[in-house]
């Protein structure tokens, strides 16, 4: 069948909540995709920050490979291996003690509230605490992570939400303070906003937050989903403000496009959750675990963290460039490779030029250009992701 074909099968049978781009990918290479019709893209969208290693590694491959041939599934009711490696590297790369492991990233969020809330129904006994989220944030669409998300249009068909939720302005710091009161059990906040338009939280505003949350035994939540894994050129976002949350939530790049998330907390914060408190069937098995060990293994092996800063710098002089040569092109915002081009002409219409000029790059808010290409790209790609770029604005 033709790419044509094949979207018109689509749109009989797959419910309609997306807008899809006009292809249909078949199969990838690096940081190269392919449609069922042949032609070629470059890649700097990675399945939306997700596909750090780029496509068809075989070392990753095969690890999963030899996972499938031995065991996919077990349940939470028995211990497995790949499970408990898994987590000894997710625990040793965030500095954190306890790891609970999901299907996605939504349901990464689901647990950090669970185990805020928690947390403070031990300290007093109440059921009414309430949790502090940041305007244009997003942290995914299942109910609970949909009541965090400050986005009045994904969020008003589907109300009532989850109650106790007050939204502050972000890297604005009197506004949170001025939502604290006796109920505030958490504060979360994406340490790099993504959906919202690329920002960067600010030194000050993560700082004061740490300081607020130990005055008051707040639990301080960073959603490091998509700004994660190695991706602003730290393996964690949170690391570039010397100081360290009580809970993040982790997805995206962790499983590189094997879905698997977690939430991963302190040993003060993880000590509220006792069994029966929360669960999954599927999450951590064997074969998403295998996902995340054969991950941090290649990580190392091809020095990512080493990588992303070295070929950041030079997309960055390369996108100031562009905004430097094009009126519809105001400024850049980002860290390391999560990049976004703020522009004044319709997004879409510059997305769906460079797809067809053979560029996948995605949008973010109304205004933004998205650039978050596979972690292993080199100059040369940035060299050809520029040409493409200039030739569609
Ligand atoms: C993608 C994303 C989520 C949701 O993850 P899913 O796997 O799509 O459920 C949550 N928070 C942030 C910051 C994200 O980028």
């Amino acid at each position: 069948m033709t790419s044509h074909e094949y979207m018109e099968e689509a749109e009989k049978v797959l419910l309609h909540t997306y807008n899809r781009f006009q292809l249909v990918l078949d199969k990838g290479d690096g940081v190269k995709l392919y449609d069922v019709d042949g032609k070629e893209y470059l890649d700097f969208a990675a399945g939306i920050a997700v596909f750090a290693l780029g496509y068809n590694n075989k070392k990753f491959n095969d690890a999963l490979k030899a996972q499938i041939d031995k065991l996919i599934h077990t349940s939470n009711l028995y211990y497995n291996v790949p499970a408990i490696n898994a987590a000894k590297k997710l625990a040793k790369a965030t500095g954190f003690d306890r790891v609970f492991f999901t299907n996605s990233g939504t349901e990464a969020i689901e647990g950090a509230i669970k185990i805020a809330r928690k947390y403070a129904y031990l300290k007093d006994g109440n059921t009414d605490h309430e949790i502090i989220a940041m305007e244009h944030s997003f942290h995914g669409r299942s109910l609970g992570a949909l009541s965090v998300t400050g986005n009045a249009h994904y969020q008003e068909p589907f109300k009532p939400l989850i109650g106790g939720i007050k939204f502050a302005k972000f890297n604005d710091i009197d506004s949170v303070k001025s939502l604290v009161n006796e109920k505030t059990c958490a504060i979360i906040f994406e340490t790099v906003q993504g959906e919202g338009g690329i920002y960067p939280a600010t030194e000050e505003f993560v700082k004061e937050i740490r300081k607020l949350c130990d005055e008051k035994d707040i639990v301080m939540i960073c959603d490091e989903i998509q700004c994660g894994m190695g991706r602003t050129g730290k393996m964690f976002a949170f690391e570039h403000y010397g100081i360290k949350p009580d809970v993040i939530a982790v997805a995206k790049a962790l499983g590189c496009g094997v879905p698997v998330g977690a939430f991963v907390s302190n040993e003060k914060i993880a000590s509220a959750m006792v069994p029966g408190d929360h669960g999954t069937t599927y999450g951590g098995n064997p074969l998403a675990t295998a996902a995340v060990n054969v991950v941090f293994d290649l990580f190392e092996e091809y020095n990512i963290l080493e990588n992303v800063n070295e070929v950041s710098k030079y997309l960055e002089e390369r996108l100031d460039e562009v905004v430097a040569e094009f009126d519809n092109v105001e400024a850049r915002r980002g860290k390391g490779l999560m990049q976004g081009l703020i522009v004044t002409t319709p997004v879409g219409d510059i997305v769906k030029k460079c797809i067809s000029n053979g560029l996948l790059i995605i949008s973010a808010g109304s205004d933004v250009l998205r650039l978050v290409p596979p972690l292993i790209i080199t100059r040369e790609d940035v060299d050809k992701m520029i040409d493409i770029l200039k030739k569609s604005l």
